[in-house]
């Protein structure tokens, strides 16, 4: 199949439009309501001449918190398993939420590449908000916004440069 990345994280983080911003096409569906792609998206991109197939993860209808986070760690799960390298995404709007804290404690457990990309970092107030990510211990961070674009030049040249 060739090699993979899957981007994780909790709902609204900018998964879906960092995604069609990599495939340039609208295959996921982008929406402000949470959890609102319904199934995995899959795709193709490539990088310097690199090819990789890209997963945006996310489907599914929250009934509780409870089945909320369940289901969450079982996309991670899914995604760490078929996975050649994960980005996983956190919003600079909102800060650091548990369920973040929650999903990097998973992440921290697999030997696969793990990119932290805090996104919606549009401006310089956002970059100095973002800095608190650090915190999480995280060797390979990128501050990007899939809005603009802006700092996704480096994260797949760090992704491309994996495979
Ligand atoms: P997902 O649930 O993680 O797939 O998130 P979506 O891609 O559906 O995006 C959720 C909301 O965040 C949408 O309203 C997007 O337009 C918005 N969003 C995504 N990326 C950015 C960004 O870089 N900056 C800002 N300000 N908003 C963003
Ligand atoms: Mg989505």
């Amino acid at each position: 199949m060739g090699y993979t990345v899957a981007i994780v994280g909790r709902p609204n983080v900018g998964k879906s439009t960092l995604f069609n911003r990599l495939l340039e096409q609208r295959k996921a569906i982008v929406d402000d309501t949470s959890g609102v792609t319904r199934d995995r998206q899959y795709g193709v991109t490539d990088w310097n001449g690199k090819v990789f197939n890209v997963i945006d993860t996310g489907g599914f209808v929250p009934d509780s918190d409870d089945i909320f986070e369940t289901e969450i760690r079982k996309q991670v799960r899914i995604a760490m398993d078929e996975a050649d390298a994960l980005v996983f995404m956190a919003d600079a709007a909102t800060g650091i939420t548990d369920l973040d804290t929650s999903m990097a404690d998973l992440l921290r457990r697999t030997d696969k590449p793990v990119f932290l990309t805090v996104n919606k970092v549009d401006n310089n107030a956002r970059l100095l908000d973002a800095s608190e990510f650090y915190v999480m211990g995280f060797e390979n961070i990128f501050f990007i916004s899939s809005i603009s674009g802006s700092g996704t030049g480096e994260l797949l040249d760090a992704i491309a440069a994996g495979i």
